[in-house]
């Protein structure tokens, strides 16, 4: 009999599933898709030869996470490669604004902002492992108390606010682009935190793509969770928790309005009234292309960068993502690309390339936002619309059906107000346990949130091995 059975196989669950193994607890993995991985998948939508990211392409988190980076993932197929450019955020004229992994190159490439710059990131980029720890984690007493308060100060702040100390345009549009990332307006408190975050983690490991595709990160989890004794069965969805009343802990890498459904009456009343005060957050409309040739970026550096945010200034990047957070759709969205073939050859046929990009839209949006995705692209890149050989398109509705946690499109499990920052899905000083005996959460819909890193998964893990099997475990151990 399996002692622990984890629903969900993407990098939280699976996750969760190693750190259990490695504690000696026998783990079952169950994936309601055909294939393993959740967001962190990577298939051929377009032509043959061709692969793309089907959801997560870029992994500051996954490369730098507290949990991976204690694991022999490379021993299972894990290479990382950082292109010379973290990400650029692009002007209709001028220079772009750069981060690099070298934080007085990016600063330089800030004008008048670079002291204000070094000021404001530094001490967190040179200290992001620490930081890490306490940031990528459930509220706790943390490790490193000065450093966490500093973050706090700044990370409670909205990027309005936060930008208001920069003189250049470079600085204020860059830190917005990241914070897009977030979802929310740039009048949000909060949003300081993710900014910092991305932001230092690039200045310490910069922002990789993952050899092949992202797949390769959930592929050598799930590689070393077999190592371990762990199995994972797919094609195989829980449709009710009674299915599984025989394991001593079940962990649940599913959304909370799925975790509700499956629970039945399983769930105490205040417990499931709390679950369904949750938020979840505007969508995305995801495109996949695939190219005869590389993209032609007005800007050179544009070519040299993994990652570019594309909307131009930061009056732009803030009136585009408020139109979203009031239910509407911007004529001119922020547009978050990646291009991955232009760093590992193995994403498409030689000559040829992939790009990768969605915008934020309304939770469970119909609008085709193709045309102004193009659009913002083709301004920065004239020509682009002719090197398309075939498109993929994802609105909310067909992200969701690939994968239930993305509820409308929702790509962060949960809307990121200040209070689902730290609060998530309820309040609860612990969490990643429920009310129900053996019952966990391990999405990220629990701290610390969305990303590719495993940390959701960890702490429920590790709730899971002290509350039903009595084993201490720690992030190394
Ligand atoms: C378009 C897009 C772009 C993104 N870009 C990035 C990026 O560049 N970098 C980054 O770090 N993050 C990115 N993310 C976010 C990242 O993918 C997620 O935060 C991460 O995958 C969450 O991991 P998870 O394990 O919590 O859930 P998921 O990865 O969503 O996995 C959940 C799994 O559980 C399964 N499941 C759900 N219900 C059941 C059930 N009842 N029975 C069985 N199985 C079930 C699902 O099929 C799925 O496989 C992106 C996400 C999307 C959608």
């Amino acid at each position: 009999m399996t002692d622990a059975v984890v629903v969900g196989s993407g990098p939280n669950g699976l996750a969760a599933a190693v750190v259990l193994a490695r504690a000696g607890v026998s783990v079952l993995v169950v994936e309601g898709a055909a294939t393993i991985g959740g967001g962190t998948r990577t298939e051929a939508l377009t032509l043959p030869g061709f692969v793309h990211d089907v959801c997560s392409a870029v992994h500051p988190l996954a490369a730098s996470s507290p949990l991976f980076t204690t694991l022999p993932l490379h021993e299972h197929g894990l290479e990382w490669i950082e292109p010379p450019l973290a990400l650029v955020h692009p002007f209709d004229d001028g220079p772009p604004a750069r981060l690099e992994r070298d934080i007085d190159a990016t600063a330089s490439s800030l004008g008048a902002d670079r002291e204000r710059y070094l000021a404001l990131v530094g001490p967190f980029a040179r200290q992001w492992s620490a930081l890490a720890i306490d940031a990528l984690a459930p509220l706790h007493w943390p490790a490193h108390p000065v450093l966490l308060a500093r973050f706090g100060f700044y990370g409670l702040q909205s990027i309005e606010r936060l930008v208001s100390r920069f003189s250049d345009r470079a600085a204020s549009a860059m830190l917005a682009g990241i914070a897009g990332h977030a979802n929310r307006p740039m009048s949000s408190a909060g949003m300081g935190a993710l900014a910092l975050v991305l932001a230092s983690a690039g200045h310490r490991v910069g922002w990789p793509i993952a050899r092949g595709g992202s797949r390769a990160v959930t592929d050598a989890l799930a590689s070393y969770l077999i190592t371990l004794g762990g199995k994972i069965e797919t094609n195989a969805p829980l449709r009710s928790l009674a299915e599984l009343a025989s394991a001593r802990a079940v962990l649940l890498d599913v959304t909370p309005r799925d975790v509700m459904r499956l629970a039945g009456d399983v769930l105490p009343d205040w417990y499931r009234r709390a679950l369904s005060r949750f938020r979840y957050g505007p969508g995305v409309f995801k495109v996949d292309w695939a190219l005869s040739g590389a993209v032609p970026w007005r800007s050179p550096e544009c070519a040299r960068a993994g990652t570019l945010h594309l909307a131009g200034s930061y009056d732009q990047v803030a009136a585009g993502e408020a139109v979203v957070a009031r239910g509407e759709h911007p004529e001119h969205p922020l547009v978050l690309v990646a291009q991955p073939s232009c760093f590992d050859a193995t994403r498409a046929p030689e000559g040829k390339h992939t790009l990768w990009g969605y915008c934020h839209v309304p939770n469970g949006s119909t609008v085709d936002m193709l045309p102004r995705i193009e659009a913002q692209i083709e301004r920065f890149a004239p020509g682009f619309r002719d090197i398309v050989l075939a498109r993929h398109v994802m609105p909310p509705a067909a992200l969701e059906a690939r994968n239930p946690n993305l509820v409308g499109g929702d790509i962060g499990d949960g809307a990121y107000t200040l209070r689902q920052l730290f609060f998530r899905p309820v309040v609860r000083w612990h969490p990643h346990t429920t009310p129900v005996r053996g019952l966990y959460l391990c999405c990220a819909a629990t701290p610390p949130g969305g990303g590719v890193h495993g940390m959701c998964g960890f702490y429920a893990a590790q709730a899971a091995l002290r509350d039903e099997f009595g084993i201490a475990t720690s992030i190394a151990s």
